[in-house]
């Protein structure tokens, strides 16, 4: 496909394929975008944002409620597109898309709700007595969106959604293995009557064209979803910019002895291993009280070894590959160098190209790289601990804090894990691996800052003037 700038779809010589990560053949190619390009599509995002400023709220909402009516119709053509450049199974591609359809319903719903607020400033001593005060939201101007590879169009919407609702230009630059599905839905917008300069589609490598992104004054808001280390530089480089941050997590679950374990080992199950594990908010840390340590695992090892893996696109297959070869061989790694210091493979633990083996690791210590650092691949790592204390300590030792979870019936302990735990999302009787796109979604810690979810990313695309009447 080619890229899109300044309202024109462009070509360049140098190219960057796009891989099917469990075949290894070749799907398509993009340009491979440069600086230059970067400069050109931020100048016509500067006059997209000046065409979308007038572009009335109502008018807004009917461009974003018939893009998402046409994802919706092409909902099979976009799960395609995101199994053939992702490796996701066919079923969760189409859930994905499904999730798109409704990050784009909420976005529009809410270019119709953006308002500011009177401010009693006669409630201020003295001064205030005859004073009108009110709020007015405005855009930010020029949006940079910069995707992940793991949910190649909802991430992508969750930015362009609220930007736009909010009266913004957006440039999308999306992952670099994925951009397909970006371009896509660029298309669609176009499609659903977006001005053209409101939306640019750059493609290329992460490096080159995020830092000239970044770093350019004119981009007013970045909006960013990936790694930690990739987020941090960002904010290094971005300079005096508004910038909302979702990155990455090393999720805890902690198993409390009233659970049922064959509950909890079929949430492990699908909190762990869908996508792969390349799931932002995967179950990667399961903390399990010894009273049930045994029975869990005796539980959850079946229910492993039953799922069926390989090509995203064949029938019934219920785990794909990773992304790269080289995450698998990281996987790989990490769990060999958990297992040579102490810990217990209970299955798993083979790789295949970009195929590794669903894979749990029990006797797991915290400080083994399979607990302590983000993992983001198909394996789960069990730690055994005594009191709800320890397990509260025990996931609250990491830098990250995107979602955790607990299971149990016991109020008292789901009150202190409440409590206690430094987590974005906090969820009980279900793995951390739960959300649904209208909820503010964000980490804390090294997981980031700000939140998404369109009622709440719309706020942060806007900026808020105060205005005093005299
Ligand atoms: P990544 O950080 O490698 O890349 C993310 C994006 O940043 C890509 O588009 C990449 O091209 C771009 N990029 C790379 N270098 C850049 C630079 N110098 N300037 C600007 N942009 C640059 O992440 P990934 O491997 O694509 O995705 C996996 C990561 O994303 C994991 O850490 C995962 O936890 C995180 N993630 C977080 C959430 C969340 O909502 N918190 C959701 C999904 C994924």
């Amino acid at each position: 496909m080619k890229m899109y700038i300044g309202g024109q779809w462009v070509d360049r010589d140098e190219k960057v394929p796009v891989v099917n990560p469990y075949s290894g053949s070749q799907v398509d190619t993009v340009p491979r975008g440069s600086a230059a390009d970067v400069d050109a599509a931020v100048t016509s995002a500067v006059a997209g944002a000046a065409v979308m400023a007038e572009v009335p709220a109502y008018q807004r909402y009917t461009i974003l409620k018939k893009a998402a009516d046409l994802l919706a119709e092409r909902t099979q053509e976009f799960a395609r597109t995101i199994t053939m450049e992702e490796g996701k199974t066919l079923a969760e591609a189409t859930a994905e898309v499904g999730r798109a359809v409704q990050t784009m319903t909420l976005s529009a719903e809410e270019s119709k709700r953006l308002h500011g607020e009177t401010v009693p400033l006669d409630a201020a001593p003295g001064i205030g007595a005859h004073l009108l005060g009110f709020t007015v939201r405005v855009p930010c101007g020029v949006v940079a969106a910069i995707s992940p590879f793991n949910f190649p169009l909802n991430l992508v919407c969750h930015k362009v959604g609220p930007g736009l609702a909010a009266g913004n230009a957006v440039i999308i630059k999306p992952a670099s293995d994925t951009p397909l599905s970006a371009l896509k839905l660029t298309e669609v917008l176009l499609e659903a009557g977006l001005p053209p300069l409101a939306i640019q589609c750059v493609t290329g490598p992460g490096g080159a064209i995020g830092d000239a992104l970044c770093t350019d004054p004119r981009v007013r808001k970045i909006t960013f979803t990936g790694s930690r280390d990739v987020g941090e530089h960002i904010c290094h480089t971005a300079g005096l910019k508004k910038v909302t941050m979702e990155l990455g997590a090393n999720c805890p679950m902690i198993v409390m002895p009233d659970a049922d374990v064959e509950k909890v080992a079929q949430a492990t199950v699908s909190g762990g291993f869908s996508n792969a594990g390349q799931v932002c908010i995967s179950t990667q840390r399961v903390l399990v009280g010894s009273q049930v340590y045994g029975d869990y695992l005796d539980a959850l090892k079946p229910q492993v070894e039953g799922l069926r893996t390989g090509d995203g696109l064949a029938e019934g297959v219920q785990m794909g590959p990773m992304i790269r070869e080289s995450d698998a061989a990281r996987v790989d790694q990490w769990v060999r160098e958990a297992v040579d210091t102490g810990a217990r493979l209970v299955t798993g633990g083979d790789r295949s190209g970009t195929m590794y083996a669903p894979t749990v690791v029990a006797d797991v210590r915290p400080e083994m790289r399979i607990s302590c650092d983000e993992l983001f691949g198909p394996a789960v790592a069990v730690t055994r601990f005594d009191t709800i204390e320890d397990a509260i300590a025990l996931a609250n030792d990491s830098v990250y804090g995107l979602s955790a979870a607990l299971y149990t019936q016991n109020l008292d302990w789901a009150m202190k894990f409440v409590r206690q735990v430094h987590s974005g999302n906090l969820m009980i009787n279900s793995s951390p691996q739960f959300r649904v796109d209208l909820m503010p979604y964000g980490g804390l810690k090294d997981s980031g800052m700000g939140k998404e979810g369109p009622g709440y990313a719309i706020h942060e695309m806007t900026e808020l003037k105060m205005v005093a009447f005299h």
